[in-house]
């Protein structure tokens, strides 16, 4: 995951867990508050029902809005289950219940009995068979009832009032908050990733210069101001130039050492030359003169190889022009089909340019193409693939193929799969550095696959080159 996801993704959980505690809160203390109302108009509903009882003997006085309704409980100290079996008379009605009734569970009258007055949720079955959740306030009460003359009686007296509003209040606030809170949320993420994005575009813009300072360190353009971004440049910028300095050293080193060793290996080898053609030598002689040419001419190769690598890891410079494809590679076929034994054929396009150093393209090709008839491939395909703005080169062959664990470090200078083996056919273990050298300087990139025993396929990617104008005459 990406940085500026991350970030995003963080902003935006925290955006979430702050819009569910806002919510949270404004919805409890709305909640709170409206019933606290509501509770409080119960009380007074409950004043004017008592005084109705002890008045008129009736709740038809109490506002349409009020459920209301009393049982005279004709003897002290009843239990909740006297009550419900019918041992409470029903004394009064408000309007609003319109003859339905209002029923308390045996665990509410309880409390009734016990505390003296409690609030509940009933459901109001109409009669219309319209179900009204009320809220109820329940109480105990000692009073007058008008019309009947022994004094203050025990009375259970209920009064409610509907929910309804209140239910439908909360629940229009939480729809209204919620699309709101998504509708910040989503415009929230798209802000913050903008943001972000517009933070992270100079880290961006140092990480994007500092890969492309694959092949050769090379400073990074300063930026103005005193920002971390500014700082962080010239620190790189730092480091590139001590990496400069040892890379410039060492390609020197490079480069002189294997100058300075090729003239006494030319001369060692001019002097068996020598002595084989015109001096008389014993058998035993001409065979010992033979090792030492053939290992002097490897030692000719490794100190070639090694210059040409300082030239490459020296920041040393490609032509680039568009060069056709199909003529190297026919060239190459040309070349090598008359010492090996097996096949080599080419697949490509005939009116492919590729953007390109014909000479180095060419050395790129006879690295791969010596490779393989080295690991005894009998079939070599050169195959070119045109992928619109970039052309893959194939060289496919038959060979020994390399074990899996290798692949890694082929390009790596010197690696060789089986020291003793590679030495012997001859090579330096450098083809493959210089390969990955040249195709870098081309902008391109080199890869391997393999199995062994079956084959295996170098696969180097080169930019397109429009084909060139040709002249009319
Ligand atoms: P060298 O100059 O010795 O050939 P390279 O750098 O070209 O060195 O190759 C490194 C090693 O990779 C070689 O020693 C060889 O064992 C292995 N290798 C390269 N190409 C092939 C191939 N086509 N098939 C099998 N092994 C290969």
């Amino acid at each position: 995951m990406t940085l500026r996801t991350r970030i995003t993704l963080l902003t935006l959980g925290l955006l979430f867990v702050l819009q569910l505690l806002i919510g949270g809160s404004v919805y409890g203390t709305l909640q709170f508050i409206l019933y606290e109302n509501l509770r409080r108009e119960l009380a007074e509903a409950s004043q004017t029902a008592q005084r109705l009882i002890r008045e008129q003997g009736s709740l038809e006085g109490l506002p349409f809005t009020v459920y209301g309704q009393a049982l005279w409980v004709p003897f002290p100290n009843p239990t909740a289950s006297d009550i419900l079996q019918g041992a409470a008379i029903p004394i009064a009605k408000s309007l609003a219940l319109d003859g339905a009734t209002l029923a308390l569970s045996e665990r509410v009258l309880q409390e009734v009995l016990r505390l003296g007055g409690v609030y509940t949720e009933v459901t109001l079955f109409r009669r219309d068979g319209v179900q009204v959740p009320l809220r109820l306030r329940a109480e105990r009460i000692e009073t007058e009832i008008a019309g009947i003359p022994q004094g203050p009686q025990l009375v259970i007296l209920m009064v409610g009032r509907s929910t309804e509003g209140i239910r439908g209040t909360l629940a229009d606030f939480a729809r209204t908050y919620t699309v709101t809170a998504l509708l910040v949320l989503v415009f929230g993420g798209f802000l913050a990733f903008r943001l972000v994005r517009q933070a992270l575009e100079p880290l961006e813009w140092v990480a994007k210069k500092a890969e492309q300072v694959s092949t050769k360190p090379e400073r990074l353009p300063e930026l103005m101001g005193h920002n971390e971004v500014a700082s962080l440049v010239k620190s790189l910028n730092r480091m590139l130039a001590r990496l400069e300095a040892a890379w410039e050293t060492q390609g020197r080193f490079l480069a002189d050492a294997s100058h300075e060793l090729r003239t006494p290996i030319t001369a060692i080898l001019g002097h068996i030359n020598y002595l084989l053609r015109r001096t008389q030598v014993s058998e035993q002689q001409r065979e010992s003169l033979e090792i030492i040419k053939r290992e002097a001419e490897r030692m000719q190769k490794l100190v070639g190889d090694l210059l040409e690598l300082s030239k490459t890891g020296g920041g040393w410079k490609v032509e680039l022009g568009a060069v056709h494809l199909y003529t190297v590679l026919s060239e190459i076929q040309e070349e090598y089909s008359k010492s090996f034994e097996g096949q080599i054929e080419v697949e490509a396009p005939e009116d492919l340019w590729v953007l390109g150093d014909a000479e180095r393209l060419h050395q790129v090709l006879a690295n791969l193409v010596s490779n393989a008839i080295k690991a005894r491939a009998r079939r070599v395909r050169l195959v070119v693939r045109d992928l619109a703005e970039r052309v893959v080169l194939r060289v496919e062959d038959d060979g020994e193929g390399i074990p899996k664990e290798h692949l890694p470090h082929l390009f790596e200078r010197f690696y060789r799969v089986d020291k003793a083996r590679d030495r012997e056919r001859g090579g330096s273990g450098l083809g493959l550095a210089i390969v990955r050298s040249i195709v870098e300087a081309h902008g391109g990139s080199v890869w391997v696959e393999s199995e062994p025993g079956k084959g295996s396929v170098f696969s180097v990617s080169l930019r397109r080159a429009p084909a060139p104008q040709t002249q009319l005459a």
